[in-house]
């Protein structure tokens, strides 16, 4: 049963309840592994869905458009001062709707139409918003991209700093979606000051990883840090933009009035859970654990033969290529989902088949590790795994199926945020 139980909504709408419960369910029955996803606390959950969801507040604390801010000023104040706090930042906009909506607020705050921006190609790593072509900032910017080396599936700074040199972005992007290894902060921070772009590093993957010292931080060398609130630090559905206090007026500035309406204070309520709950000891740890299963996952999936991008994971995230397992991404990564094994597909660098069908598969520990498996329970889950894409390349489904049951009953033994089994 969904936690907190849904008795109101069964009764409005038991379509809508029914289908939340089934995914309730689902989410307790399958092992997770898109590394984009987690589970929030049943704290988080409380505070996102709370009456907060009424509430207008354009602008920010102490100076809103709309009266009766007495308890949404407090609960802003409160998520702000804790990710200054926990990623010793000077300032922080808690207000972006999303990862993809914080970006254009940095596009509108320190570039013009035109301009150009440099960032990591979407099927490099990048992500949409870092100037790829299909997206806004790939059609109203002047976008340049750089890649990963064939050789080592990681970034060639030589590479990075003569594009640079040569383009002159004002905007320089780090970060990304598939990226398998340590960032390099401190090689991006020279060669944006070097060609004097502002440089922003998009943490929205590893942010929980930072919180928990499980990454190296950006502070110190990106003036501008963005961050989804969702992903590895398992808060609710948003996102932040932390920056140097040189930056905050454009910042503030670009979010509100600049591109968004009101805030949306429930999500900004269960910000400020997730960072309390991100400051904590418990935190550190599981930050740390989610890297260890991601090594002994790596480790293990080597062992059985397959290709990682990059020769492993130092964080949160594998880039599996499947060409010599003559299987496409897409075809195993529905086989793994009868499994009971939730991956994505995905480009690899230099893929040779087309996005929608690419040649590699996703794969994440911090929805598992938030489930409390451990370095101990990764060779399994790589047997399992390769179990599901080799049946999937022979069209056995009974050994799916088989497997299927296996990991369910495995996650019977790990407790769920948000769900409770019924006895
Ligand atoms: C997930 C992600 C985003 C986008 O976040 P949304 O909340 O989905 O809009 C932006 N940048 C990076 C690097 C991401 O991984």
């Amino acid at each position: 049963m969904h936690q907190p139980p849904l008795p109101h909504l069964a009764s409005t709408d038991p379509e809508i309840a029914d289908l939340v419960e089934g995914e309730a369910r689902r989410q307790f029955e399958k092992l997770r592994m898109i590394p984009s996803e987690n589970y929030v606390s049943t704290a988080v959950l409380e505070a996102s869905a709370s009456v907060l969801t009424n509430k207008y507040s354009e602008g920010y604390p102490g100076r809103r458009y709309y009266e009766g801010q007495q308890f949404i000023d407090p609960i802003e104040r409160l998520a702000i001062q804790r990710a200054t706090d926990l990623f010793g930042v000077d300032h922080a906009n808690v207000q972006p709707y999303s990862g993809s909506v914080a970006n254009l607020a940095v596009y509108l705050a320190f570039l013009s139409p035109g301009d150009t921006v440099m960032g990591m190609a979407l099927p490099m790593g990048g992500h949409l918003t870092h100037g790829w072509s299909v997206s806004v900032t790939g059609k109203w910017f002047r976008a340049v991209q750089y890649g990963v080396r064939a050789d080592t599936g990681t970034v060639d700074f030589d590479e990075v700093r003569d594009l640079a040199r040569r383009e002159r972005p004002k905007v320089i992007y780090c970060g990304g979606t598939a990226i398998p290894r340590v960032i390099d902060f401190a090689s991006f921070a020279e060669i944006a000051r070097e060609v004097g772009a502002v440089l922003v590093a998009d943490v929205a993957h590893i942010s929980g990883l930072i919180a928990g010292g499980a990454h190296p931080s950006p502070v110190g060398h990106a003036g501008v840090i963005v961050t989804t609130t969702h992903k590895t630090l398992r808060g609710p559905r948003g996102a932040m933009i932390m920056c140097d206090s040189e930056h905050a007026a454009a910042i503030d500035k670009a979010v509100f009035p600049g591109l968004q309406g009101g805030p949306h204070d429930h999500t900004t309520a269960g910000i400020a859970v997730a960072l309390k709950e991100a400051a904590t000891p418990e935190f550190r740890a599981y930050a740390h654990q989610v890297v260890a299963n991601s090594r002994a996952l790596a480790a293990a999936l080597t062992e059985r033969g397959y290709s990682l991008v990059s020769g492993g994971s130092d964080n949160h995230l594998i880039l599996m290529d499947l060409t010599p397992q003559e299987i496409g991404g897409k075809p195993a990564a529905r086989a793994l989902d009868r499994a009971g094994i939730e991956v994505n597909y995905n480009t690899v660098p230099f893929d040779t088949r087309k996005p929608f069908d690419p040649s590699g598969i996703r794969i994440g520990t911090p929805s598992i590790t938030t489930r409390g498996l451990a370095e101990q329970h990764m060779p399994q889950v790589a047997a399992w795994m390769d179990e599901a894409i080799r049946a999937a390349a022979k069209d056995d489904e009974q050994i799916i199926e088989r497997v299927a049951g296996e990991v369910r009953d495995l996650l019977a033994g790990f407790p769920m945020p948000g769900f409770v089994p019924q006895s």
